[in-house]
């Protein structure tokens, strides 16, 4: 290859180097000025402070399916069909089997939550980001406070939340309910404005972004208008904000 033309082709590739930087760094002062606002942290618990591949649900859905047929008497498939059902329309199983049955809500949870978390591994990178985010950082789940404390030690995520909130601390309002939010918001004294939420399931998101949050989903895309971010990799993102 004749020298110049050699030149001219590392000049062009030095350029396309220099571009691709250019468009890293401003993506990434994007992404902090997004959040530059931000005081409140508020994280979902299950399939968000850990990978979906964990399957922590399946063991959990055992459970909850084994616990509706002891208490309404049915068989397992009449079970498994309520569960599913008052999941999709109270937002929880639990929700369904207080409201349609008046179960008593704490040994359901002990017992649903009495499972083996001896696959799950620490994530120190993780750790690490949450623990550079400025300001509070919060956990909130449909699950109890007793499971996230488990998961949460499991994940090596422990001692860096300044609350840990589960469905007992919202009155048993389960998300994506607009009063289950909003027990958690007073009794944290959450201005709503300068919070984000971050959480798998996308129709968690919808009272957040109308409480005026950022909202980001953990996991595939799910095209909605109250969805500002989306991301398979919390680690990754959460990387680019205190970068
Ligand atoms: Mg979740």
């Amino acid at each position: 290859m004749p020298f110049d033309t050699a030149i001219s082709k590392i000049t062009a590739i030095a350029g396309l180097f220099l571009l691709e930087l250019v468009a890293r760094q401003s993506y990434f002062a994007a992404m902090k000025t997004a959040f530059s606002h931000v005081t409140h942290w508020v994280f979902d618990l299950d399939n968000t402070l850990y990978p979906p591949e964990a399957a922590l649900f399946d063991q959990i859905e055992v459970k909850m399916t084994e616990y509706v047929m002891r208490e309404l008497k049915v068989d397992e498939q009449r079970a498994s069909y309520l569960r599913e059902h008052y999941w999709q329309t109270y937002g929880t199983t639990l929700s369904g089997m207080m409201r349609e049955h008046d179960v008593d809500p704490l040994p359901y949870l002990n017992e649903v939550h009495e499972i083996d978390l001896d696959h799950l591994t620490k994530d120190i990178a993780l750790r690490g980001h949450i623990q550079d985010l400025p300001g509070r950082k919060i956990v909130y789940t449909n699950g109890s406070k007793f499971h996230a404390d488990r998961v949460l030690e499991a994940r090596g995520l422990d001692g860096i939340f300044d609350a840990v909130y589960g469905i007992e601390h919202s009155d048993f309002h389960p998300k994506p309910s607009r009063p289950a939010y909003q027990v958690i918001v007073d009794t944290d004294g959450i201005e709503t404005t300068r919070a984000a939420m971050f959480e798998d399931d996308p129709r968690n998101l919808e009272v957040p972004h109308d409480m005026g949050m950022k909202t980001v989903l953990v996991g595939a895309p799910a095209p909605r208008d109250y969805i500002h971010h989306q991301t398979e990799d919390l680690t990754a993102f959460l990387s680019q904000i205190v970068r």
